[in-house]
């Protein structure tokens, strides 16, 4: 019988890779990876109302209101794909969420993936990311086989304006400010899983299916 509650969060800043695990394990477990990114841009495509809400909001670059977010998760939560667990990346991000989350279906695992400032600007400045399938590829640890060019799909590989380090250090501030309270909420009840985000993909991977006894 299927479990009724895989229903797991993965947290950590940029560069922690926690994309990339949510992924994976969503794979693995044949659940749908959630990402809020995904919410915004399949409401955008949808052309409702409040599409065109976020479609704006986004297009001026502000976050997009807790409200919105809250209801468009509660949307995609309700779809069949989900009926058996899902994998969260990118929510919540603040305590109205979370807040928000507790009541609609409370997650039964947090994979916190810690990854020090440093290490995570290290991994950020140089990141080139694909035009076509964001795959996201790395001036020094993970390049393209032809340069500029994605592996996946061929598409174009940019570095984004917002991946120089200045802005990284500011993304990372308002970071943990967001996300501190929520670790500290999570953490009270147990439900937290403090990851050591540093080790490459494969490992955190199988750290990760180990926690869940896969
Ligand atoms: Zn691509």
């Amino acid at each position: 019988m299927v479990s009724q509650n895989r229903r797991y969060i993965f947290l950590g800043p940029q560069g922690s890779g926690k994309g990339t695990q949510a992924k994976m394990l969503a794979d693995m477990l044949g659940l749908p990876h959630i990402s809020t990114g995904d919410i915004f841009r399949a409401a955008v495509d949808q052309n409702t109302i409040l599409g065109h809400h976020i479609a704006t909001g986004l297009s001026s670059g502000k976050l997009i209101s807790d409200e919105d977010t809250n209801s468009l998760m509660a949307d995609r939560l309700a779809a069949q794909d989900a009926k058996n667990g899902f994998i969260l990346d990118g929510y919540p991000r603040t305590m109205a969420q979370l807040e928000f989350l507790e009541q609609l279906a409370p997650p039964t695992k947090i994979f916190f993936l810690d990854l020090s400032d440093n290490e995570a600007v290290k991994r950020l400045v140089g990141r080139l990311v694909c035009s076509g399938c964001e795959n996201v590829f790395h001036l020094a640890h993970k390049r393209p086989k032809i340069k500029g060019v994605c592996d996946n799909c061929g598409g174009e590989l940019a570095q984004r304006d917002d991946d120089v380090e200045t802005a990284i250090r500011e993304r990372l501030r308002l970071y943990h400010k967001e996300t501190e309270p929520l670790i500290s909420f999570y953490e009270k009840d147990g439900r937290l899983i403090r990851v050591d985000g540093r080790p490459d993909i494969k490992t955190v991977h199988k750290v990760v299916s180990e926690v869940l006894q896969l």
